[in-house]
């Protein structure tokens, strides 16, 4: 079953690429694994994944002590006396959101002689339940990150709000990519753009997505206490 959705996926992928004239161009799937076990990231890694992405550090602990080979992303809020045991176990963090995490990312980096890399996670739906900068506080924000060298941001993330039709999400995942353009100056690339999900991640990659994050339709429908 794995395998049918991850084929699925990649063909959906493929043709959202197509679609939008992005041909040849790559997207990074990140298998969400947080309301799984470690016999499904197995069996995932098996079939040729290797970017997993946890959204709590405490759950995703022994995974990662499991499977230290594999590319982890974390997607979740990040508490800032977190940030330090994130920096060492993960590969990209999703979330990043404000200036006193930012600090403390770049104290631990310095500290460990590395880089934190990072993606800066924008709210534009606005919702109130979201984490995530504002567009407005997007900017000076970007400008700030210069006070933090080992703080390397490589793009931006946003997470929609869970509609029906997934063309009611398609403005912001068009805004996040603006917002890309209009925020990029030389140093500061901004190379990704982590967005869309199992319900919305087809319109993502017509709107530019770089990296979608994908749980459910990989992996089967949630059970009661895991939550988005
Ligand atoms: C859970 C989660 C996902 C994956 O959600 P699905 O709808 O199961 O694909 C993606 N991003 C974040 C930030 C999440 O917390």
């Amino acid at each position: 079953m794995l395998a049918d959705n991850l084929g699925k996926i990649h063909r959906e992928i493929d043709a959202a690429l197509e679609r939008s004239g992005r041909r040849g161009e790559k997207v990074r799937l990140v298998a969400v694994t947080k309301t799984v076990g470690p016999e499904q990231v197995s069996a995932a890694a098996a079939l040729g994944l290797r970017d997993f992405g946890e959204n709590r550090f405490q759950e995703a602990r022994q995974k990662l002590q499991l499977f230290p080979g594999l590319r982890w992303h974390f997607i979740g809020h990040l508490q800032t006396n977190k940030a330090g045991e994130v920096l060492a176990g993960f590969t990209l963090i999703h979330s990043l959101d404000r200036i006193r995490l930012a600090r403390r990312l770049q104290s631990r980096a310095e500290r460990s002689g590395r880089e934190a890399r990072c993606l800066v996670q924008v709210n534009i739906s606005g919702e109130k339940s979201k984490f995530g900068l504002s567009e407005k506080e997007l900017p000076d924000f970007l400008e700030a990150m210069r006070d933090f060298p080992r703080v390397r941001v490589e793009g931006l993330m946003t997470m929609a709000p869970r509609v029906e039709d997934p063309e009611e999400v398609r403005p912001l995942f068009r805004r996040l990519r603006e917002l890309r353009r209009s925020c990029a100056r030389p140093g500061l690339e901004l190379r990704e753009l982590s967005m869309g999900m199992t319900s919305d991640y087809v319109v993502a990659v017509e709107e530019g997505a770089t990296i979608v994050r994908i749980g459910t339709a990989l992996f089967g429908a949630r059970t009661m206490q895991s939550e988005r």
